[in-house]
């Protein structure tokens, strides 16, 4: 993406110039890459949160079961 500002190539998804920081104008093609791209960020950052909590959970479980294991003398 050209800015029409200072004339230095931009990233396809990129609403502002690295340069100059002006708004770059949004075709309809361009505008749809740029959805399509924050679409992708969100269920990344979803995906990552999900693993996250996934993680936790199971680290959780294993710390409650050593607590209660060691209460009742299973180990
Ligand atoms: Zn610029």
């Amino acid at each position: 993406m050209i800015c029409p500002k200072c004339h230095k190539d931009n990233p396809t998804i990129n609403l502002h110039c690295d340069f100059c920081s002006e708004e770059l104008p949004l075709s309809k093609e361009r505008k749809e890459i740029v959805l399509k791209h924050k679409k992708v960020l969100r269920q990344d950052k979803w995906q990552k949160t999900k693993d996250t909590l996934v993680g936790m959970l199971i680290a959780i479980t294993i710390i409650i079961i050593i607590i209660v294991g060691k209460a009742l003398g299973w180990f």
